[in-house]
This record gives C-alpha cells, structure tokens and sequence, in this order.
C-alpha cells in the first residue's frame, strides 16, 4: 500500500514530502535508486509527485516518482548527458528580475529558453517597481527580450500588481520562480501568501550565516490552495543540447530567418538576410543578437565536447 504525497525539499538525498498526514522525510527506495544510476534526473525533486512505501522499522521511502508534467533542467558540468533537475510540475515559472538597479536582459533571456524548454508557462516578473523612476518604461523595453512571454512589473512593497500572479498560483496551480538572489522572491512569495512564510534577505542578513540551505528550491503551500516553488540563487544555468527552448525563447530572430533568401542563410553577408536587414534598420537590437549567438555556440560547444570525450 502506497501513498501519495509531493515532494517539497530534498536536502542531501532526504526528502520532505507534504502528504495528507503533513510532511514526512523519506529517501530514495532501492527500485528508484537503480532506476536513476546514469540518469539522476529520475531521482525525486522539489514539486514531484511521489508515492511512498513504509517499513516494518517505520522508516518510509520514495518508491516511484509520477510522469511528471514539466521539468525545469539545467545542464551540469560533467559528461552527464541529462543535466540537473530544478524543479518538476511546474504550471508557470517566471524568471524575476530586480528593476531596480536594473534588469539584466541576458540573464532573463537564458532562464527563459530554460522555461521554454520546460514545457511550464513562461512569465518575466519585474520587482521593486517602487524603487524604479519609469517602471512602464522599463517594463516596455524588456517585452523586446521576452516575445510571447507577459512581463509583469510587481511591488512586494506596496503589494502592487499581483493580481495576475494569484491566478498563477490558484488552487491546484504550482508557480516557480527563478532569478538571483536579492532579485526580491521571497518577498514574492510572502506577499503571495499574505503572511511571512520565507525569511528575507533582510532577516536572512541577520541571522548572519546566510542560510540558503532553508530556502533552497522549497515548494510552498499556499493558504488559496496553490503552491510555490522558490529557486534561489539559479543564476548562470546552463543550456541542455537540443535546444528547442533557445529556438521559443528567441522566436523573434527565428521569424527573421525566416525570411531570409536562403535556407540555410548563416546571417553575415549572404545576400537577401533578413536579421542583417533587421540589425541595419534596428528593428532587432545588436544586444540581443550577440545574445542569442553565444548562447547558441555555447550549446555547438557543449554537443561538441560531450560526443568527443564519451
Ligand atoms: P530573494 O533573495 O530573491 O529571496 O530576495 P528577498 O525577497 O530576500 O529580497 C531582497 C531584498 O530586497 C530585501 O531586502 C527585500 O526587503 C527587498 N525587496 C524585496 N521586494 C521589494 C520591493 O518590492 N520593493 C523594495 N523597495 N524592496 C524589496
Ligand atoms: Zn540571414
């Protein structure tokens, strides 16, 4: 007889798993643990679906993990093909950026081909629009980095424009958010829930040892009956091979191509270019191009060095 439950942390190995009788820790059964040696991406993360097995000695297991929905992976540094799982079940992830001092458009860009690839809704959340002298301005300006994608500008502060965040985290919805520390999520986080339910980097600060450990990629409830799952600290992550995500994420330059004389157009000086044309004309930004190159050639670069050394 197994039971169900959701996996909320899983700190070295040993996971917190929210279930009907309230959380319970559990590790990895001996069936999952084979089943993940060369793939610990099939190993239980934070927002999976589990169900868990009890022993005779009262100790309880992760006996399988559910199909999941969506998974947000990044790739690892190693020869390990399948990357590292951040986050599973995600309905919608939003990459959250600081407005102030500023928004860091190539980071928003590679957490979003991330989101992309994840098959969770993609959102770009601007905070501390309070401390921000043209919040709509900046706002207006990032939708070029986000096509398709709602940015929303938010103040945890003033508990402004949230509104479409509660609808991201009604009942039976998980939201997670992404983006560097300070950018300003737990205070999202609290404000979501109405009530202090992640420390600050304020209370953080005083605790003196900067424990990240608590708050590290933890699925919260949610009074309403949503949940959300917090990523501190997920900065530069890496891009898998394959790369669909990038191709969404950057839809804006694969229309361009599109139009482009030929086919296989390598967008320097081939005739007929549709994204030179964009650059000339300054419809595309030189900014976002250079982007999108280095994060393609970062993936050329990585398929490379993984099918030569394997
Ligand atoms: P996290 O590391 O992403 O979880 O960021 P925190 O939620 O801990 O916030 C980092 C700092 O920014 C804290 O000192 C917060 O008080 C402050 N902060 C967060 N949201 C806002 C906001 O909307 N307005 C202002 N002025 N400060 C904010
Ligand atoms: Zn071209």
């Amino acid at each position: 007889d197994h039971r169900p439950g959701r996996v909320a942390r899983v700190d070295r190995g040993v996971c917190t798993v929210l279930t009907e009788d309230g959380p319970v820790r559990a590790t990895s059964g001996g069936a999952l643990l084979a089943a993940a040696a060369g793939d610990a991406t099939r190993l239980p993360c934070a927002g999976d679906w589990v169900l868990l097995g009890t022993w005779p000695d009262a100790r309880v297991t992760v006996e399988a993990v559910l199909p999941r929905r969506t998974a947000l992976i990044r790739r690892t540094a190693g020869k390990d093909a399948s990357g590292q799982l951040l986050a599973a079940n995600l309905d919608a992830a939003a990459v959250v950026e600081p407005m102030h001092p500023a928004p860091d458009a190539g980071r928003i860009e590679r957490l979003l081909s991330l989101v992309h690839e994840s098959g969770a809704r993609p959102l770009v959340v601007l905070t501390k629009t309070d401390l921000a002298a043209d919040p709509a301005a900046v706002a207006r300006q990032l939708a070029a980095v986000a096509p398709g994608v709602p940015v929303l500008p938010v103040s945890a502060e003033r508990g402004s424009g949230l509104d479409p965040l509660r609808a991201e985290v009604a009942p039976g919805r998980t939201l997670g958010l992404l983006g560097p520390s300070g950018a300003g999520k737990s205070s999202l986080v609290n404000a979501l829930a109405g009530t202090t339910v992640m420390p600050t980097q304020s209370i953080r600060r005083v605790d003196g040892k900067g424990r990240h450990t608590t708050t590290w990629r933890s699925l919260v409830p949610l009074p309403g009956g949503g949940a959300v799952l917090d990523t501190p600290g997920v900065r530069a992550v890496g891009l898998l091979d394959g790369a669909t995500g990038l191709d969404r994420a950057f839809v804006d330059i694969a229309d361009l191509a599109a139009g482009c004389r030929y086919g296989d157009c390598g967008h320097e000086s081939e005739p007929g270019c549709a994204v030179r044309a964009a650059l000339e004309s300054g419809e595309l930004s030189a900014r976002r191009w250079e982007s999108w190159r280095r994060l393609h050639r970062e993936i050329a670069h990585e398929t490379r060095r993984r099918t030569t050394r394997t």
